[in-house]
């Protein structure tokens, strides 16, 4: 979305120097922007690439998000770092639905973005965005620290754009956003009906 243009208050001239006015948007987002925390959450190899990124050499608190939190509450930013099983699936999306608005999710490498060298594989998801909305892909089979350092920005120039008075997050009422129940792809076990499978598999065969 395209900035927004606001007209500001004027500053009488004699507090030019002393006094500043920006939209609320502008601190908000600066201030979300600069304390993005990731889940620390990886699935396969490119998860190795994203403790490199971390770590010293490339150094993600640079952008105040050295700390990966181990709880979904407190995280929002999430990583999808390798190749996504069906097993695993549910709990990608479980550790979604745990992270509070306003969230965002960054596919790493070909596995989380279309399931990668195993894509035809009978046990891996072809693409996580086939259970939650993802934000930023950053493709490669593992994408280098660097790659993934330019998706975390991508993530932040949109978390700069964003206003307040459009979030869906912070409406009320009836417009309050639902919790997303991800519909998962035609390749995939749908769990809503494991008691349907169940009762079918007790059934006698003749
Ligand atoms: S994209 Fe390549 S490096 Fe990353 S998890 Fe898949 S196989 Fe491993």
């Amino acid at each position: 979305m395209p900035p927004r243009k606001r007209q500001l208050p004027e500053i009488p001239p004699d507090l030019v120097d002393t006094v500043r006015v920006t939209p609320i948007d502008q601190i908000y987002n600066w201030a979300r922007k600069r304390s993005m925390w990731p889940i620390f959450f990886g699935l396969a190899c490119c998860a190795i690439e994203m403790v490199a990124a971390a770590a010293g050499r490339f150094d993600l608190s640079r952008f105040g998000m050295e700390i990966m939190r181990a709880s979904p509450r407190q995280a929002d930013l999430m990583m999808i770092t390798g190749t996504v099983t069906k097993k695993m699936a549910p709990q990608v999306v479980r550790i979604y639905n745990q992270m509070p608005e306003p969230k965002y999710v960054l596919a790493m490498g070909a596995c989380a973005i279309s399931g990668g060298p195993f894509k035809e594989g009978y046990n891996v998801v072809s693409g996580v965005d086939k259970l939650i909305p993802v934000d930023v892909y950053v493709p490669g089979c593992p994408p280098r620290p660097e790659a993934l350092l330019h998706g975390i920005l991508s993530i932040h120039a949109r978390a700069e754009q964003e206003h307040i008075g459009d979030l869906r997050w912070y409406r009320k009422g009836s417009e309050a956003p639902e919790i997303p129940v991800p519909e998962p792809g035609p390749d995939l076990v749908d769990w809503r009906l494991t008691e349907q499978i169940e009762a079918l598999q007790q059934q006698p065969t003749e």
